[in-house]
């Protein structure tokens, strides 16, 4: 069975898919991270997009692994160990811009669909129930108020990149929230947009034990349904 989780940035949408995988014995994956890895490489590998031969031979030798330690997931670009560096302000502010490219598209969510391929899990990203997965059982999309979801973004990244998030504003980081999220939404393939059959939860007053027990419910519902 495979529940998909979308919605925009900061919404809790990893913390709660992660939890929800656990509560079930599900895998989790988190396809932002994929993105993220691809941005990495494109922009190491000094990749230019506007050159779609040269981005589609990058694609076809893109090597990606995820690994897990202990509970945790390292990522793994053409052998290199890259789970700190794509969380990092290089790759986040150019992760949208190569993320809206269709070849791109292509290659991970063909990816991300033999990922798929008879397990239990909980895919997470931003066009899982509309495009990955359309026939999904269970479609979560996660909304939040900006503030709630600017002031978690600020927390998370004063604590993972104390040093870079020094001079961080709230306003800075609202900012990029903001841009990211429309750059995502508007762009003309696989927009983030909620499926017509996803349940929508307002993460902003909720606690992640009280969202994963919502879907929870959700999903016996659905059962129910059959
Ligand atoms: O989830 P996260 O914020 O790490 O995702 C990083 C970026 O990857 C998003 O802003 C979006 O541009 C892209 N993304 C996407 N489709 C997905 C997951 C992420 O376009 N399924």
């Amino acid at each position: 069975m495979i529940i998909t989780i979308d919605g925009p940035v900061a919404t809790g949408k990893s913390t709660i898919a992660k939890k929800l995988a656990a509560s079930l014995g599900y895998i989790y994956f988190d396809t932002g991270a994929m993105y993220r890895a691809l941005t990495y490489g494109v922009l190491k590998n000094k990749i230019d997009c506007t050159n779609t031969d040269q981005l589609k031979e990058y694609l076809n030798r893109f090597s990606y692994k995820i690994r897990s330690k202990f509970g945790e997931k390292y990522y793994y670009v053409d052998g290199e160990d890259v789970s700190q560096q794509i969380r990092g302000d290089e790759v986040t502010s150019n992760v949208s811009r190569v993320s809206a490219l269709p070849v791109v598209r292509e290659k991970l969510v063909s990816l991300q669909r033999e990922l798929a391929s008879g397990v239990n899990a909980v895919f997470e990203g931003r066009d899982m129930g509309t495009v990955v997965f359309p026939d999904a059982r269970l479609k979560i999309f996660l909304t939040g108020r900006p503030e709630v979801r600017a002031q978690r973004r600020f927390d998370e990244l004063k604590e993972k990149f104390p040093e870079e998030a020094a001079n961080l504003t709230m306003e800075k980081v609202l900012e990029d929230l903001n841009k990211r999220d429309n750059y995502d939404s508007s762009r003309e393939t696989s927009p983030l947009k909620q499926a017509e059959d996803a349940y929508l939860v307002d993460t902003s007053d909720l606690t992640p034990d009280e969202i994963v027990f919502k879907i929870l419910e959700f999903k016996d519902a659905k059962a129910r349904q059959k």
